[in-house]
């Protein structure tokens, strides 16, 4: 059985954003059902070992509101979480590993490009490698997560590259890992190898090609890049200079879009995630949420849980 808890639904920024005075941000401060952390997820196969899928700046309040997550058995030091594997190098991504530097064993696993941010930052440093190792993982060809004993955790994990941009405060300089594009992005089929149920996580990805469309076919579950409503919408609302593309994101709507793309491709949960506060499907009564909804797409709130 693989349990799914969402730990947080947002993107970078989150819900609402510390600098923001947009309208979704406005009612978020006064609506905490708007309110959202920045994208991640935790699994599990057994319910007691879990593995984190990216480490976001918010995880110290995620863990502190997931009691899968919280220390278990009366010990003094304890943590269920076994690892955290990375899709990327984006700081939405990262940062929450600093919050991970107190001294419990586990493991990261990454693509060498994002390793190599880790490597290039001193201040990962403060994550004492013998303590906490990092494990590269290559692009098509999947893996199982070791529990902290070196046994198997019952789940595999296949990476693919899809299509991306590097993290963007990399923009314009040496990337640590080199200038090879893949790697930067990566989306993961997680599957329990006990039932083989499955699914798909890609929280950012800035095209549907054929290829990504015959992989999901079918999938009983995917969680997938939400960044935007429409690839302008920072710049319409005056809030930045970026396109959704520029930034490697897909929008929702519109021709090309997540929702239109994905269509007809008999997917059992459709869900979205990395939901920027600007987008206006997080309004619960908007009508581009009526529209998510209408083609089959969930915007789950942090702490959901999903077992397939
Ligand atoms: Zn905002």
């Amino acid at each position: 059985m693989l349990r799914v808890v969402v730990l947080g639904a947002a993107a970078g920024g989150g819900v609402p954003q510390w600098n923001c005075g947009c309208p979704v941000c406005l009612k978020a401060r006064t609506d905490p059902e708007l309110q959202s952390t920045q994208a991640s997820i935790a699994i599990s196969a057994d319910g007691e070992h879990w593995f984190l899928v990216n480490a976001s700046p918010d995880l110290r309040q995620q863990l502190i509101a997931t009691p899968q997550l919280h220390p278990k058995g009366g010990r003094l030091r304890h943590s269920p979480i076994a690892g955290v594997i990375l899709t990327n190098g984006e700081v939405d991504a990262v940062a929450g590993l600093l919050s991970m530097r107190e001294g419990w064993p586990f493991t990261i696993y990454a693509h060498g490009k994002v390793l190599s941010i880790l490597g290039d930052n001193s201040i990962f440093n403060v994550l004492n490698e013998k303590n906490v190792r990092r494990q590269p993982i290559e692009v098509d060809k999947a893996f199982e997560p070791a529990l902290p004993d070196g046994s198997p955790s019952g789940i595999e994990i296949l990476p693919f590259e899809v299509p991306g941009k590097s993290a963007w405060y990399l923009e314009g300089k040496t990337h640590p890992g080199g200038n090879a594009s893949v790697g930067d992005t990566l989306g993961l089929r997680i599957g329990d190898k006990a039932t083989g149920r499955y699914f798909y996580f890609l929280a950012a990805c800035a095209s549907v090609t054929d290829d990504l469309k015959s992989r999901l076919a079918g999938a009983p579950l995917i969680f997938f890049d939400g960044t935007v409503w429409r690839d302008d919408e920072l710049i319409a609302a005056g809030l930045g200079t970026k396109t959704g593309q520029s930034m490697g994101h897909i929008a929702m709507s519109g021709d090309g879009g997540a929702i239109g793309s994905l269509a007809g491709l008999d997917i059992g949960q459709k869900m979205f995630l990395h939901i920027n506060n600007s987008n206006p499907a997080l309004l619960h009564d908007s009508a581009e949420r009526k529209m998510a909804e209408r083609a089959g797409w969930q915007i789950p709130a942090d702490g959901t849980e999903i077992t397939l």
